[in-house]
């Protein structure tokens, strides 16, 4: 039986789906430490992994929801972490000596730390790669990304070099992420992952990694209704927008459906202001659950939600709150299955109604994400990831 070193950023989305692959590895008998940041210390415990934390106190999931509106905020972030996290993985590498490790392809110290110590590893994403890949954001979006991204270039730059030099020029493969490894694993539907070069015979979609008994979640009670339900959540970091949450007020007060609307955790239920008798407000809802139940889902468009509404065949409006999001549901778009609207200060409510309304009416939408959930559930999922993870243990130690 193996010992396996599982690296991973704070993050719901990015954890949520590794969960049940980590139960799975550990039903086999297989050894998991699990490196992540403190608050996901009780769910990674279930899942039958030991627990270690960072030794960076700031790289939880509240500073990560701070800054993540902009990805060139994330990649300064991470980039400068990683600085102390290169040395901290490659002495745990040490002291452990796992047969593999595996690290969320955004954990560039992963990246490294196996690169440096020649260990075995798979990288895991909850992410689409665009890497190599023309996406047409437009000429406002594109100026805005720059006008956010260039002036933390310089420090991304130096850190990147600064690594570079201390770890070798192959340490960091794409140009910042993700990180690829020796094998990896996409926890995305196969058709949702556009041909890109860098996605080559090494990748492999298992689709959404999902258990529902892993969430741990208290049963749903759904609204009693015979209205069409529509699940709205901005999912668990860049929630805060109260534009969108009064527009979506203002569009769908008078509309004839039942909506839950999950806020996050971060915002004050009082700072929506009055909210319509047909919405239904939480802090979080069983999202796994709910989606179940829903005709519709108004996304954020993270991709473990859009990837979730897939596997439960809910067709979507994606309102996209940064840049991947937004690339995300560019993706839903092209594969029919959702409306794709600009989720920034300039979203109106009737822009919301009128694509919640071609959601639940035009035949094409559902059809296509009915399509989707059958790619979804052949996908394999996380039995699949754990098939793979245990094929290339064997292939390793060869
Ligand atoms: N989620 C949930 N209940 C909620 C909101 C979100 O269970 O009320 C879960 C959702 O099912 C998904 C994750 O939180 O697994 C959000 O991940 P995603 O990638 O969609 O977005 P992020 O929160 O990372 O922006």
């Amino acid at each position: 039986m193996a010992k396996i070193l599982y690296f991973n950023i704070p993050g719901y989305g990015h954890v949520n789906a590794t969960l049940p692959v980590v139960a799975e590895l550990v039903r086999h008998g297989h050894e998991i430490i699990y490196y992540c940041g403190q608050e996901f210390q009780t769910a990674i415990e279930k899942a039958g992994a030991s627990f270690r934390s960072y030794p960076v106190a700031e790289l939880d999931s509240r500073m990560i929801a701070k800054i993540a509106e902009h990805l060139a905020n994330v990649s300064k972030y991470l980039m400068k972490s990683a600085r102390t996290l290169v040395p901290f993985t490659i002495a745990e590498i040490e002291r452990e000596k796992p047969d593999l490790v595996i690290y969320d392809a955004i954990t560039i110290w992963g990246r490294i730390a196996t690169h440096a110590t020649g260990t075995p590893s798979i990288a895991s994403y909850t992410i689409m790669v665009n890497e190599g890949r023309k996406i047409e954001i437009g000429c406002r979006k594109m100026t805005a990304f720059a006008v956010t991204a260039i002036p933390k270039l310089p420090s991304i730059l130096i850190n990147r070099r600064t690594l570079m030099q201390e770890y070798g020029e192959k340490a960091l493969q794409a140009p910042l992420f993700p990180s690829k490894a020796q094998k990896n694993i996409q926890f995305i539907l196969p058709s949702f992952q556009p041909e890109t070069p860098f996605v080559d015979d090494t990748f492999v979609q298992v689709g959404p990694s999902i258990d529902s008994a892993m969430r741990q979640e208290a049963p749903w009670q759904p609204p009693d209704t015979d209205l069409p339900q529509v699940l709205i959540s901005l999912g668990t970091v860049n929630n805060q927008n109260t534009h969108f949450y009064r527009s979506a007020f203002a569009a769908f007060a008078d509309y004839p459906a039942q909506f839950i609307l999950s806020v996050g955790k971060l915002i004050g239920l009082d700072a929506l202001g009055k909210v319509p008798n047909n919405f239904l407000v939480k802090d979080s809802v069983p999202q796994l659950q709910v989606l179940q139940q829903v005709d519709a889902f108004i996304t954020h468009g993270g991709m473990n939600s859009v990837q979730e509404g897939l596997y439960y065949g809910v067709p979507q409006v994606v309102v996209p709150q940064q840049m991947e999001q937004f690339i995300n549901g560019l993706r839903v778009a092209e594969l029919g299955a959702g409306a794709l609207l600009d989720g920034g200060d300039n979203l109106t409510p009737e822009q919301l109604r009128d694509a919640l309304d071609a959601v639940l009416t035009k035949p094409s939408y559902r059809m296509a994400a009915a399509q989707l959930r059958e790619d979804a559930r052949s996908a394999g999922g996380y039995l699949r990831a754990a098939d793979e993870i245990e094929a290339f243990l064997e292939d390793v130690s060869k």
